[in-house]
């Protein structure tokens, strides 16, 4: 009989997290209240159970007290489970037999002014875990192979500081990039600011490092086709030169930048000549401009933060005002204003080259988004706040300030990645703090605009980011995939198909052999929606049964 058939021998760690729980719960109540549930055998406090000491306790508990279930109650699985299942499994105990009680989000935080009423709560979800554990199961994980190389998407500045990192940690690199030439943006822009410096140079520079490393394969005129596969082991179709080619890699990085938006013809009276976009005066600097323009007018958020779009672009404002401060460098007797909604000009950087636009003589004009400004031969009219009346500015050039929007396809792609998009079609990282450069989906990571709008110091270093992350994938020999993944049950399975349409993972396919439906336990998340789904229950998460949740179901509505 194998420990886990045995009857249950729990043993339950109570953290008191410092203070941070043993503050506002009572917890050797809540440690003598666990020791008169069912099949507990061990009850133990701990000031830390994540230290060390609070680690070895739990170790060498299940050896000596030869537990066969651990339930710690402490803070939350989300950055603690895999150390305490690890803990388990060190001392000879399938990861899978143990229990976490999140008493500090649940208990401490959530009633720091109701002590006993948190430390009753407390005792409530020990009990139901408690409860759980006893009905926990040996689950296993499946052991993968790592294809050591990764396949960039999209060769902007973002992309290529992600390739060179790659290669640089000694794993080959496939970079794809979709037009001609590596560079995206930047090869459209005359500076670089802060620090204006020279677009062409840097670009060389990095074209130069990823064209002559020999561990970097750089596609251009390319697309991705096709990606089957997995974290660790992907098969990605790219296709160049008429003829389409397989790469095999461990892990992807999505850097396909963003495009601006182009107005439609007659937005404040936009014709591309005296109205033109910020892009467009980005070259016109670049070939000079001749005649100097006597007064010109930036219109802010043109297209950004209305209803079709309410984000901000976030690096309009740091391009009109660079824009602005070249101008006036160039030529000192043109006049500039900058009409604006609100300034984003985050870090010190920035706020220093707003501070130099205003000594520069750069006029700022706040408008209201309900009164916008107008354009109309060669005038801008606006109504002006502080004075209190309309103004109308001279402007032989009014230059409107575009948001970056999403590429049109970025649809086709996420299809393929099998990756969210945001409500803007900008990709979605997993965790906006956790996980900022990864997707959900494991080894597909991104940077750059491709994300959001992003300035070259923040594509760098996302870039460089998101080929840390994909190192730490590259560097493992093998991965092992989590033991909570969904199982079907092929005696009751009918073939419905409701759980492949729900999974979000596409982990779930049909069997058309055996007529029922079967899941990849490798793109399987645990996230259980297809067990939410299934009319039979005929596909369940392992970890969350429905046995299992009933037990906790029970013990909560029960009286004590
Ligand atoms: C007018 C303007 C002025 C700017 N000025 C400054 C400035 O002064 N200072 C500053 O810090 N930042 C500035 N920026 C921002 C800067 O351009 C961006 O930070 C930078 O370009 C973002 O790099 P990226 O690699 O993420 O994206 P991109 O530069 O957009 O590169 C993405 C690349 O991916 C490729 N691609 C797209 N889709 C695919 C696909 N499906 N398959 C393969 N390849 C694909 C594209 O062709 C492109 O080469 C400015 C931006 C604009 C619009």
């Amino acid at each position: 009989m194998s420990n886990s058939e045995a009857k249950p021998r729990i043993g339950v760690f109570v953290c008191c997290c410092g203070s941070n729980i043993a503050g506002y719960v009572d917890v050797p109540a809540v440690a003598k209240y666990a020791r008169t549930l069912p099949n507990v055998v061990l009850v133990q406090e701990n000031l830390y159970t994540c230290s060390e000491g609070g680690i070895n306790e739990i170790k060498n508990a299940i050896v000596e007290q030869q537990l066969n279930r651990v339930v710690v109650a402490s803070c939350t699985p989300r950055t603690h489970e895999p150390l305490f299942r690890n803990s388990c499994k060190e001392a000879g105990l399938n990861p899978y037999l143990f229990e976490m009680v999140n008493i500090r989000d649940q208990c401490s935080w959530v009633h720091m002014k109701e002590r006993e009423k948190g430390t009753e709560k407390a005792k409530d979800l020990i009990r139901m875990g408690v409860a759980k554990a006893a009905m926990l199961t040996p689950l296993d994980s499946v052991e993968l192979g790592v294809t050591h190389s990764a396949l960039v998407i999209g060769g902007g500045i973002a992309g290529m500081s992600a390739a060179e990192s790659l290669a640089g940690m000694g794993y080959p690199v496939i970079l794809v990039e979709k037009q001609r030439r590596l560079g995206g943006l930047l090869n459209q822009l005359h500076k670089i600011y802060p620090g204006a410096r020279d677009p062409r140079a840097l670009l060389e520079e990095h074209v130069d490092r990823v064209t002559k490393d020999a561990r970097i394969t750089v596609i251009t005129d390319a697309e991705v086709q096709s990606v089957d596969g997995y974290i660790g082991n992907f098969n990605v179709g790219v296709s160049s030169d008429g003829r389409t080619r397989l790469y095999e890699v461990g892990a992807l990085v999505v850097a396909t930048g963003a495009t601006v938006r182009q107005p439609p013809d007659g937005v404040y009276e936009y014709d591309g000549r005296r109205v033109i976009t910020q892009i467009q005066l980005e070259r016109r600097l670049s070939e000079g401009i001749d005649p100097a323009p006597r007064n010109v007018v930036m219109v802010q958020c043109v297209g950004a933060r209305v209803r079709e779009r309410p984000y901000c672009s976030r690096i309009c404002c740091q391009i009109a005002i660079k824009n602005a401060l070249e101008i006036r460098r160039l030529f000192p007797d043109t006049h500039v204003s900058i009409l604006y909604r609100d300034l984003q000009m985050y870090g010190v950087a920035n706020e220093e080259m707003l501070r130099k636009a205003k000594e520069a003589g750069v006029r700022f004009m706040y408008y209201d988004v309900d009164r916008p400004p107008e354009v109309e031969n060669e005038h801008v009219k606006i109504s002006h706040q502080l004075l209190g009346k309309e103004l109308d500015l001279p402007a032989d050039l009014v230059i409107l300030s575009t948001p970056l929007v999403a590429n049109e396809d970025a649809p086709r792609l996420s299809g393929l990645l099998r990756v969210p998009l945001d409500a803007n079609n900008f990709f979605l990282e997993g965790h906006v703090k956790l996980k900022p450069l990864d997707f959900a989906s494991e080894g597909i990571y991104l940077c750059g605009s491709a994300r959001y709008p992003a300035n070259l110091a923040e594509s760098i270093a996302q870039g460089l980011g998101a080929a840390s992350r994909a190192a730490t994938l590259l560097s493992k020999e093998h991965l092992y995939t989590s033991g909570i993944t969904a199982s079907v049950n092929p005696e009751s399975c009918v073939g419905c198909l409701g759980c492949v349409q729900t999974c979000p993972f596409q982990a779930i396919s049909f069997d058309p052999e055996q007529g029922v439906c079967k899941v990849n336990p490798v793109l399987c998340k645990g996230c259980g929606t297809c067990a939410a789904t299934c009319p039979s229950q005929s596909i369940q998460l392992m970890g969350f049964t429905p046995k299992q949740l009933y037990a906790q179901i029970d013990q909560v509505l029960a009286d004590d």
